[in-house]
């Protein structure tokens, strides 16, 4: 069940108001052993590799050290979500930082693929349509992955061997991947709301249209918990 709260944040429309940051100046930081880890960028399955993994290997090859990164804080609450959800249940980290040149490169893909998908679409349309999953780096002064205060997490379950089950995959972008959809079933509805309502109690600000992606001091957070300012701006690795 989830919190009244919640309900009535999750129930708001998000505005595109402009949101302006206080950048903190905060570390980035690497995940380490506290948490389980599964770097997009090292799956090779076609759906998770077509959507973002591919969009690593050139900058992986100019920065052989890179690793998952977040912020100071968000590793801090990742680590008080965990301790709040059923103890067979691990969060797996599958991405955090982003650098700017991924961002850039997977958003024009997805544009062209939509153009290419949709002939009848405009160029308006293919965009207004990307922008609901992968944030518009042309637009958007510091976008969620690349402040470092967002993630794209999984559950793996230790007791039955397997990743929990939110209804679609991760990285199966459209109807599936929104939060609380009408398609799922009661398992797959009670497996979110046990996720969702762990990372809003510790802070975190869920995403509507990927049960995956949460978010802390970026400018979707400030958004959903109505705060005048982010908290942070585009992060790099050297900070
Ligand atoms: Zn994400």
């Amino acid at each position: 069940m989830l919190s009244e709260e919640l309900k009535e944040r999750l129930a708001k429309k998000a505005t595109t108001e402009f949101i302006s940051t206080t950048e903190k100046g905060e570390h980035l930081v690497a995940i380490g052993s506290s948490l389980q880890q599964n770097p997009f960028w090292l799956d090779k399955s076609e759906l998770v590799h077509e959507i973002e993994g591919k969009f690593y290997d050139s900058y992986i090859k100019e920065h052989a050290d890179f690793k998952l990164l977040v912020r100071e804080s968000v590793l801090e609450r990742l680590q008080a979500a965990q301790a709040k959800l059923p103890k067979h249940w691990h969060i797996v980290v599958r991405a955090g930082y982003r650098p700017l040149e991924v961002q850039t490169a997977m958003f024009d893909d997805y544009v062209d693929k939509l153009e290419a998908e949709n002939p009848d679409w405009s160029m308006d349309q293919c965009i207004g349509h990307a922008e609901q999953y992968i944030s518009n780096p042309y637009h958007i002064v510091a976008c969620p992955h690349v402040t470092g205060g967002a993630i794209d997490i999984e559950i793996y379950d230790s007791e039955n061997g397997v990743t929990v089950d939110m209804g679609g995959k991760i990285c199966e972008l459209g109807v599936k991947s929104h939060i609380l959809n009408d398609k799922l079933n009661k398992v797959q509805r009670q497996n979110q709301e046990t996720l969702i309502e762990a990372m809003f109690d510790v802070g975190f600000a869920p995403f509507s249209t990927e049960w995956w992606h949460f978010s802390y001091g970026d400018h979707n957070w400030a958004r959903f918990y109505e705060k005048k300012c982010a908290l942070y701006g585009s992060a790099y690795m050297s900070i």
